[in-house]
């Protein structure tokens, strides 16, 4: 993939045209080569035709258009799709797409690994390799786009998550450069709501993206007192609930959002009670927030479970009965293992743990 021309792919418009204007070119070619990559998902320059034959040779001499490799596809039962992609160097990610009734929901990758360490989190477990490129990011949707036009029945790309592997704002710079391009009119055009940056909770970086996006924000909060997250999210030793919360409410007036959405995995036993979902209450309500509870998905080794039906709506049915909007999210492709925090794609990570071995471990198979 490594290339000594310049990847055009995931550079924002500005950017582009910067580069085009470098060899005498107009602004607007910047816009038309971006029409062909994220509106038309052409990656072929000789089928750029309102482009002149010179330009054309010129950008084939010094530029490319690269993506990611496609390693392998996996279609689960409900209709996700899962596939892991080769970033070079043996280094693979993954990414995910979840299809429902009205939107189409891609979970992509900010990071090969995580440095943050949550101790449920399969991509946690595996350690952090390295920050993704704003090429590698926008080419998870570009290939994305492009590959479910060979999926059956599937449907189109409507939203963005960076739920997949990685902290997107670790990767701070990379990562807004991409969201530049998803909510661009003449890149993927996606309104602000449906492109979604999910946070273990790094405060100062949540204060920067206010001052350079205005995409929407999730936190894994996970639990609702310090000395517990502490445990399961790591970084809230550095910057602890009131901080995070505090910042939050910052963005969500800075941005002029609606809300920002809490995700809090139901572990058995751990964070699960009534009189935790109370305390949750104290700290979200009156403030614009929404609640997302998710069933843990099993990682080997973590000693952590998943929480029984029973008890998550009693846990949501505090929240509601309070006044909070609260989602139960349904566990999608767990028979690929593509469900939130079992993506591990390093293959130093598969070299570790022969595959069948792993997939005996991480899959859920309720
Ligand atoms: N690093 C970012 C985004 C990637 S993780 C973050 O932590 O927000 C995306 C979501 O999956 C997070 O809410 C994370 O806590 C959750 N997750 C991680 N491991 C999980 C598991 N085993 N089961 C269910 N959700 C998990
Ligand atoms: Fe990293 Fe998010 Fe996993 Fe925590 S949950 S280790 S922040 S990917």
């Amino acid at each position: 993939m490594a290339s000594a021309r310049k990847n055009l792919i995931g550079l924002p418009r500005a950017e582009l045209e910067a580069w085009f204007a470098s060899f005498g070119e107009k602004p607007f070619r910047a816009r038309q080569l971006m029409r062909w990559l994220y509106e038309r998902s052409e990656l072929r320059w000789e089928a750029m035709t309102n482009l002149s034959l010179p330009l054309r040779q010129r950008l084939e001499a010094e530029a490319s258009l690269d993506l990611p490799t496609v390693g392998v596809r996996q279609q689960s039962s409900d209709g996700t799709v899962k596939w892991s992609l080769d970033v070079g160097r043996a280094q693979l990610i993954e990414m995910v797409f979840i299809p429902e009734e009205r939107r189409g929901t891609l979970c992509v990758s900010s990071q090969v690994g995580c440095a943050m360490d949550c101790p449920f989190c399969a991509t946690g477990r595996q350690g952090f390799n390295r920050n993704l490129t704003a090429a590698e990011i926008v080419g998870q949707v570009l290939l994305a786009t492009r590959e479910l036009g060979l999926v059956n029945g599937a449907s189109r790309v409507t939203n963005i998550v960076f739920m997949g592997m990685g902290e997107p704002l670790a990767n701070f710079r990379e990562v807004t450069r991409a969201c530049d391009v998803l909510t661009d009119d003449f890149g993927f055009g996606l309104s602000r709501r449906r492109v979604t940056v999910s946070t273990s909770g790094l405060v100062p970086q949540i204060d920067r993206l206010a001052k350079v996006s205005n995409v929407a924000l999730a936190i894994s909060l996970h639990a609702a007192h310090d000395e517990l997250r502490d445990e399961l999210v790591p970084i809230n030793r550095k910057h602890p609930i009131k901080e995070l919360l505090s910042a939050c409410w910052e963005y969500a007036s800075a941005t002029n959002s609606k809300q920002i959405t809490f995700e809090y995995i139901m572990l058995d036993g751990i964070n699960d009670s009534p009189a935790e979902a109370r305390r949750l209450v104290d700290l979200l309500r009156g403030h614009p927030a929404k609640v997302n509870l998710i069933p843990f998905n099993p990682v080997a080794g973590t000693g952590y479970n998943r929480t029984p039906q029973q008890r998550v709506d009693a846990f949501r049915k505090v929240l509601m009965d309070s006044g909070i909007v609260t989602v139960t999210r349904r566990p999608r492709g767990d028979d690929i293992d593509a469900a939130c925090g079992q993506l591990a794609g390093s293959l130093d990570n598969l070299v570790r743990v022969p595959m069948s071995e792993k997939t005996m471990h991480t899959v859920n198979r309720v």
